[in-house]
């Protein structure tokens, strides 16, 4: 696809090569169909201006293209001329319009001369043009710009404990509407202060940091009235040391600052061909305007912020990667968008509001702020689309401005009510820690977003939560875990300062073992996810690791031809031994057909194999169709009732268009609402996937491989091979306390039984809600006993034999499983000799 694409846009930069009128203006197609969003979203080339799903889709097209696009549709008409743009950028009578570079730098130093207490310019990077002037290349003499940052807060020259909000101005030159906004929203603040309550609070307790002008020679190609189509900034793709801005904003200069981030860059939306208006960039972070953003939103506890564009009139969300994906923090997301939209009249009926949507919903981008902001630092990242044109009418921008000013004051309010912060510091020596803040059923969710902890300066931090309940663990390595439960504020902050008990570090032995005792040589180990502390088990199944800090951690262990097992547990004793489970509960290598399979019959075996014969393909003979949301699902569930720990593996091959084509692999408790385990996309030679079931455990779980693709790319498609779902009951084997001092323990006696035995099961707790239950080893429950509190010390039961219809069981081995609410808590195995 890509390269279909790059021939595809090809054909069509020579079209703009060659057409006679330099003139461009908008179109508009309206309630598109989706073969028309395919054609003009989803391929490259086109320049997008906007887009409203059943409503309309807005492009840039010369006089000759627009004729060209008319004889196919002729319904398309015109709606923004560049005479009326280049009219718009220019004052009225008593209206200032917009500003340029000049004049915004002018007017920053102005204010800070006049709030000096309350404002703070910060020169946070340059452009290209700043850069290219220094190194003496003549056509940027006059592009000598650098990005500013403003901070504005009560004693602004203090590093004050407190969180922070960001508000960004023009990724995209041709979008001059959001500097005016974030020059409003400066304005309203500093005039504001000390008279209206509202923005007196939010200074007086937050950091609030504008960047307005991220693009600042873009800009000046737009309001110089140069290249008024202008998307990009000024890098110098072709090195030819000229300013290449074309007839439009598809000139062979230039990074789209808004696909140039580095949370999934490069594959949706996103080009890398250098001429596209899309153009991501050489790599991640390529754009010295981009570093500098990143480097201001890394270096404060940023809780929420915007980046304004044009045009569309929506609040989005994030994220917007991929169709589906959908982040921990949605429910707080929506809400906020929502009400912030609600806020934000339209620009020509002021009756209607603007439209809160996941970022996807509009089409999936890669490498953008929103995504990579929300997913980084775990702040609320959200994108306006504002108004109905790039530029509008000079008589607009303080209409808009005011608008803009409500919702971002809405925004910095969030801070106020249905959030839980405090100070979290050491219990002995009263300094600050920085802990990890896992709130339960949103840090468990299998889509990545940051983990929330406290900044190692003040112990702070700040968590945007629905109202509520919650569970919050505080994690910290060299402390003991803290949980607690809250309940969240609906109207105020929730605060919750936490004292955390350090640990001595200690040489953790770690000791791996197979399902039969054997110890498992070259096993890596990883700890918390990070690369660099990896570890390989020795000959004896053996890792040492010095200095180790007790405390709650993650803990990976995986082996090819073991099941990859994934930990996060409380370690406090210096030894502890871990089993990796060679134990397959289900397979499929595809040697025998597909019948454990239901497939559409386009999906089939394949001689493109990685061991054996065959393997599983979307499309054994030809390439992938356009289109497709085509699933090929496992025809049984699996049962994982009695393990706790479960683990998906198998080999792929893909061969996906980077345009948005690619497979998920999801997993079903119900066989109807799925959950996302991992996609993939690109062109990639056999290669290992490991995925985690263990949000599946304790009941069935459905699986399945889903293919989706859009109307463009005709690629081979994916194949699978030597798919395994390995599983295990016993993680910590019974009588071994050291991961977990207070585990339950399971003692039968006497074992083998004839006709009796005695279960007794050891507490150091009581422990309510206990339900004990006995198995056949094809996993059916024979038994389950009635539900008691378990007392401290050792609880009895007794058993003969006899399952819950009367039968005398067979002699044979029985799994013996323990668990309270649902969560288990220890197993056991006892044998009937008859
Ligand atoms: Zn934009």
């Amino acid at each position: 696809m890509k390269t279909l694409g790059t021939i595809l846009f090809f054909l069509f930069s020579l079209s703009v090569l060659f057409s006679s009128s330099p003139e461009l203006m908008v179109v508009r197609l309206e309630n598109p169909h989706s073969s028309e969003i395919d054609r003009f979203i989803k391929q490259a080339g086109w320049d997008v201006a906007g887009f409203r799903a059943g409503k309309y889709l807005d492009l840039v097209l010369s006089q000759e293209q627009f004729e060209m696009l008319s004889l196919e549709y002729p319904s398309l008409y015109v709606t923004q001329t560049e005479n009326e743009l280049r009219s718009n950028i220019l004052p009225g009578k008593d209206l200032a319009g917009y500003r340029s570079y000049q004049q915004m730098l002018a007017e920053l130093q102005q204010l800070q001369d006049l709030y000096p207490t309350l404002m703070e310019l910060h020169q946070i990077g340059t452009g290209w043009g700043a850069i290219y002037a220094e190194q003496g290349i003549a056509a940027y003499q006059n592009f000598n710009h650098a990005v500013w940052a403003i901070k504005v807060s009560a004693n602004v020259h203090l590093n004050e404990d407190e969180p922070a909000f960001y508000f960004v101005g023009e990724h995209h030159a041709r979008e001059p509407l959001c500097t005016e906004v974030c020059m409003g929203i400066m304005n309203h603040l500093l005039s504001e202060y000390g008279s209206d309550p509202q923005v007196t609070q939010i200074l007086d307790g937050s950091e609030v940091w504008i960047v307005p002008l991220l693009n600042p020679d873009g800009h000046k190609l737009v309001i110089d009235e140069t290249s008024i189509w202008h998307r990009k900034n000024i890098r110098d793709n072709n090195n030819n040391h000229i300013l290449d801005y074309g007839s439009q904003g598809m000139s062979d200069d230039g990074v789209d600052l808004n696909r140039n981030y580095s949370y999934q860059w490069g594959y949706v939306y996103a080009s890398d061909f250098i001429g596209d208006i899309m153009y991501q960039g050489p790599h991640a972070f390529s754009e010295p305007e981009t570093q500098a953003l990143r480097d201001l939103l890394l270096s404060k506890r940023f809780l929420a912020g915007i980046s304004y564009h044009t045009y569309g009139e929506y609040v989005m969300y994030p994220y917007g990667y991929l169709y589906g994906i959908i982040s921990p923090d949605r429910q707080e997301l929506v809400a906020l968008a929502s009400e912030i939209a609600g806020l934000l009249p339209c620009q020509y009926n002021e009756n209607h509001r603007y439209e809160a949507i996941q970022s996807f919903e509009l089409y999936p981008v890669s490498g953008s702020m929103e995504d990579w902001t929300h997913a980084t630092t775990g702040a609320f990242a959200y994108t306006i689309e504002m108004a109905r044109q790039f530029i509008p009418p000079a008589s607009y921008v303080p209409i808009a401005v005011q608008h803009q000013v409500n919702g971002a004051m809405a925004l910095m309010n969030r801070m106020n009510r249905k959030i839980l912060r405090g100070h979290i510091t050491d219990a002995t020596t009263g300094e600050a820690i920085a802990a990890t803040v896992f709130v339960e059923q949103v840090d468990d969710h299998p889509v990545y977003r940051a983990p929330i902890k406290s900044d190692s300066l003040w112990g702070a931090y700040y968590y945007l939560l629905p109202a509520g309940l919650h569970t919050v663990r505080f994690i910290c390595p060299g402390y003991a875990t803290v949980t607690q439960t809250v309940s969240i504020d609906p109207n105020s902050p929730t605060i919750l300062d936490i004292q955390m008990l350090p640990l001595a570090p200690f040489d953790l032995e770690i000791m791996v073992r197979d399902n039969y005792n054997n110890p498992v040589a070259g096993a890596q180990l990883c700890l918390d996810n990070d690369s660099e502390a990896t570890y390989t088990t020795d000959d004896q199944g053996l890792i040492t690791i010095t200095g180790f800090l007790p405390g709650e951690h993650q803990i990976h262990v995986s082996k090819p031809g073991y099941g990859t097992l994934r930990l996060k547990r409380e370690i406090t004793i210096p030894s502890l031994t871990l089993t990796l489970s060679s134990h397959v509960i289900w397979g499929d290598r595809f040697e025998y057909g597909l019948s454990d399979w239901t497939c559409p019959n386009t999906w089939g075996l394949s001689s493109v194999c990685h061991t054996g014969n065959w393997s599983l393909s979307d499309s054994p003979d030809a390439n992938y169709q356009n289109n497709l949301n085509s699933s090929c699902q496992i025809a049984n569930p699996l049962d994982l009732q009695l393990f706790e720990n479960a683990d998906l593996q198998f080999w792929l091959k893909t061969d996906l268009s980077l345009d948005g084509d690619h497979l998920s692999v999801e997993a079903s408790a119900d066989n109807n609402s799925w959950q996302l385990l991992d996609c993939y996309t690109g062109s990639n030679d056999w290669f290992f996937c490991s995925c985690d079931l263990s949000d599946f455990l304790g009941g069935p779980v459905w699986l399945r491989f889903r293919l989706y693709t859009n109307r463009y790319g005709n690629s081979d498609g994916i194949y699978i091979d030597d798919v395994m779902v390995y599983a295990s009951s016993n993680i910590v084997p019974a009588d071994d306390p050291a991961l977990s001092p207070d585990r339950l323990t399971i003692r039968c006696h006497p074992n083998p039984f004839s006709k009796q035995a005695e279960i007794k099961i050891g507490t150091k707790h009581p422990v309510p809600d206990c339900e004990l239950s006995i198995y056949n080893l094809r996993g059916q429950l024979l038994l389950t006993f009635d539900n008691k509190c378990l007392t401290k010390g050792d609880n009895h039961y007794y058993w003969d034999g006899v399952d819950l219809r009367g039968n005398q069981c067979s002699s044979g081995v029985y799994l013996l499983r323990l668990s309270s609410r649902g969560k288990p808590l220890a197993t056991g195995k006892l044998l009937r000799v008859k």
